[in-house]
């Protein structure tokens, strides 16, 4: 079964992404970090490396770089794409992203 979220919930004043799943987990991210780990091709720095999944503990420990969320859109029914304060919108995260970059125990399957 692929997890999708349930509930979808971004704080801008504490800048904190918050995904509740439909397996029960819930997921948080910084915007930062989830900045940092935008996996499109221009931050992933080409093609060849666009399957690196940046690690959920880089992500959860990044440097405040003062990011803000301006907007949060839906990708059909499998991604998340963010406009940034920066100006970056081309990110697509994916569920599977999404899920791959906060540290979730025990999952599997
Ligand atoms: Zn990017």
């Amino acid at each position: 079964m692929k997890a999708h979220p349930t509930n979808i919930q971004a704080d801008r004043s504490a800048r904190i992404l918050s995904i509740s799943w439909n397996d029960g987990k819930t997921t948080t991210y910084p915007f930062d970090g989830l900045r940092l780990a935008c996996p499109c091709v221009e931050c992933k720095g080409g093609h060849a490396k666009m399957g690196n999944v940046t690690p959920p503990s880089v992500v959860q420990n990044a440097p405040n770089l003062g990011i803000q969320l301006e907007n949060l859109q839906a990708v059909g029914s499998y991604a998340l794409q963010p406009l940034w304060s920066d100006g970056h919108s081309t990110g697509m995260y994916t569920w599977e992203l999404l899920r791959a970059l906060a540290p979730v125990d025990s999952e599997q399957n």
